[in-house]
């Protein structure tokens, strides 16, 4: 039930769009943000209509926003659906996640578009604003009809999973695409330079006999098309940014002012491929986790904001895909419920303020979302609100996951740094402990 008035009392707002980190109140009422201010919140009582929630000692930050990742509805709803996958996106402390295309059906059409929306309206909780595919049946050859899917809800596109490889259709998607508005997600990698791989290619792969997928894959297929984002003027977006010559493209095509921007995912920030010494399937992903260099360039240009946020890669797979020997096991890591104590360690670390770790999960993720309201907590403002406790230290405990899948490798690890409280239109979606 929406209560008319809640006050998230004493908290440390930490609003990058206003370039707000400090002790204040927070009011929301009928769904939108009142105020924000040191008192603001002191003139109320609780009662019937006001809920008072005393903050202090947390973060209160704009409404987290996950620009990617995988709910398997329609289709493989064995693995998540609709339901489970908004679920376990509030309890993970995000306000809105952006699904990828490569559901069974693909969503490739206005109805599917719609049946998706619709199954997140009908569910309730966090916001679901999904991607369409550029491609039919993501096949890489006809496009979609984008003002159809636009329409419906689409806020981008992508063939995520694959990668758009031929560059004329590449180069009409993204004309097209310009004229709606929408982002274009590229998944980089050239699929003629990675058959078979099971791994990023290096001195681990050759050790372990595992045949590998190069950085050069990834880095042409990003260099080819930044070349035809600037020739297009369209909005193009590296998903999932693992390597670190695509973080140099990526740095010269920003220093040139082309409107190209980049997510990079919770596991490539934290791990490399030394976690694969032991043939971890559940640390098999795609891209590949690659090398230290590769961590730190990433880690270095998430700071600077060339790359402009994290996203998740969601990615649930059932047992069946994920606990078999390595070369069968699925790619992927189920990423909602850790990402924030997952990635909190690169504030206590230095890494990222904690303005720009917002920032890198609401506020520039928001502004990539074509007619957006979320990513700020200015008055006024839709309610979508994340609140955290960044002195939690917990222990991943796999009952106590809202996906259905299970396979992330930071099961039994000790994080640090905890959602607490997840508001979307001034409704409390989650709330930890209850
Ligand atoms: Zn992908």
């Amino acid at each position: 039930m929406l209560i008319p008035l809640i006050v998230l009392r004493g908290g440390r707002v930490v609003d990058p769009s206003q370039g707000l980190d400090e002790t204040a109140d927070v009011v929301i009422e009928a769904g939108r943000i009142r105020s924000v201010g040191r008192d603001a919140g002191a003139a109320y009582q609780a009662s019937d209509g006001v809920r008072i929630v005393d903050v202090s000692g947390r973060w209160v930050c704009p409404g987290f926003i996950d620009l990617h990742v995988h709910l398997r509805e329609p289709g493989q709803e064995y693995k998540e659906d609709i339901g489970s996958g908004l679920d376990a996106a509030a309890a993970g402390g995000f306000t809105t996640v952006c699904p990828m295309p490569n559901t069974k059906p693909t969503n490739d059409t206005r109805a599917i578009t719609e049946m998706m929306m619709a199954r997140a309206e009908e569910h309730g909780g966090a916001r679901l604003l999904p991607f369409g595919a550029v491609t039919k049946g993501q096949k890489g050859t006809e496009l979609t009809e984008m003002a159809d899917l636009r329409e419906a809800g689409a806020i981008g596109v992508s063939d995520d999973g694959r990668c758009v490889m031929n560059a004329a259709v590449m180069r009409h998607a993204l004309e097209y695409a310009r004229t709606f508005d929408l982002l274009v997600s590229q998944h980089c990698e050239d699929h003629h330079l990675t058959e078979g791989a099971q791994m990023h290619e290096g001195a681990l792969s050759t050790r372990l006999g595992l045949r590998g997928w190069p950085r050069a894959a990834e880095d042409i297929i990003v260099a080819r098309d930044l070349i035809l984002a600037e020739v297009t003027g369209a909005r193009y977006h590296v998903a999932h940014i693992s390597s670190l010559g695509a973080v140099r493209l990526i740095r010269e095509a920003k220093s040139r002012g082309l409107r190209v921007s980049a997510e990079v995912t919770p596991h490539h920030l934290l791990f490399t491929d030394d976690a694969l010494l032991g043939y971890d399937p559940y640390c098999k992903v795609n891209p590949p986790l690659r090398e230290e260099e590769d961590r730190q360039a990433l880690r270095d240009a998430l700071a600077d904001g060339t790359i402009d946020c994290i996203a998740t890669d969601h990615a649930p797979h059932s047992e069946l895909e994920k606990d078999c020997e390595f070369e069968a096991a699925s790619v992927g890591i189920n990423g909602l419920e850790t990402a924030i104590g997952s990635t909190f360690q690169l504030v206590r670390e230095g890494v990222l303020t904690p303005l720009r770790f917002v920032e890198t999960l609401s506020t520039a993720p928001a502004r990539l979302i074509p007619d957006f309201e979320g990513g700020s907590l200015r008055k006024g403002r839709r309610a979508d609100i994340t609140v955290l406790d960044p002195e939690a230290r917990w222990i991943l405990d796999e009952e106590a996951l809202r996906s259905k899948s299970h396979n992330t490798p930071l099961l039994g690890r000790e994080l640090m740094g905890r959602p607490v409280m997840t508001i979307v239109g001034g409704d409390v979606v989650h709330e930890q402990g209850t």
